[in-house]
């Protein structure tokens, strides 16, 4: 269902205690109820983060990435139905972080698509271009691209579970936050890809986030964009008043 979220994505940030401040931080400030707030811990906070938000009905807790096997000999590595356990309901999966520093192929990404749904995780999936694609005129290209390889295998009721986030890379971590007029046009293209695919129903109810360099400032222009339903904000939901800040303005 489409609906305004702010994910906070923490990255590889904030020690146990740390994290677990930051949250209880977070939820004692005055939020807006209708807005659902997403927060991706690093693995270690991720049980802790939800049993503590477990009774709220507008927060909810995230993985930044799972594994694509259900279970075996992978050393270092979790699984979509570990996070499951754990009472987290959403993964981050397709962050250009990890398309790049971890060699993220198109193919590992659906695995990791497929396994998070059949855990009743509900994927959060990055899409973006690179400044290059951007400036050769690529980017909905790529994007369209994107969408396509990695989840237009699925069934039209397993693609309406989904979550999309439109992170260009070059805004990401940059300090360089994408117009409200680029914003805009990509969420509105997405939309429409999603429309030829699966119709209008579900087109209309899916729920896309704009990433890259959101913060309290330029959050209240994004999120009045028409097809902008929030955003996966890294660097700004690590203090709790920029996260909240972000929260309150639709
Ligand atoms: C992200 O990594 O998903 C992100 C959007 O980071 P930042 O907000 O720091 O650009």
């Amino acid at each position: 269902m489409r609906r305004k979220i702010v994910a906070g994505n923490w990255k590889m940030n904030k020690d146990l205690k740390q994290g677990l401040e930051l949250i209880d931080e977070i939820v004692n400030m005055n939020s807006a109820e209708d807005v659902l707030k997403i927060i991706a811990t690093p693995f270690i906070h991720i049980s802790l983060a939800a049993d503590k938000l477990k009774d709220k009905t507008d927060f909810a807790v995230a993985a930044q990435n799972c594994h694509q096997s259900n279970a075996g000999a992978y050393t270092g590595e979790v699984s979509a139905e570990m996070i499951r356990s754990t009472g987290a309901a959403y993964v981050i999966i397709g962050h250009s972080e990890r398309r790049s520093y971890f060699n993220e192929s198109t193919s590992v990404l659906t695995q990791k698509v497929n396994i998070a749904l059949g855990n009743d995780l509900t994927p959060i999936f990055c899409v973006g271009e690179s400044l290059d694609d951007r400036n050769s005129n690529q980017h909905l290209e790529v994007v369209r691209q994107q969408l396509k390889e990695a989840l237009y295998h699925l069934s039209p009721a397993d693609f309406s579970k989904l979550i999309i986030a439109y992170e260009p890379v070059w805004a990401i971590g940059t300090g360089v936050t994408a117009t409200s007029h680029q914003a805009q046009g990509m969420h509105n293209f997405i939309r429409s890809e999603i429309n030829k695919k699966y119709g209008k129903d579900i087109s209309e109810n899916t729920s896309i986030l704009y990433g890259g360099s959101c913060n309290a400032e330029n959050a209240r222009e994004l999120f009045s964009c028409l097809d902008v339903d929030g955003g996966l904000v890294g660097g700004a939901s690590l203090k709790a008043a920029d996260f909240v800040a972000i929260a309150n303005s639709f």
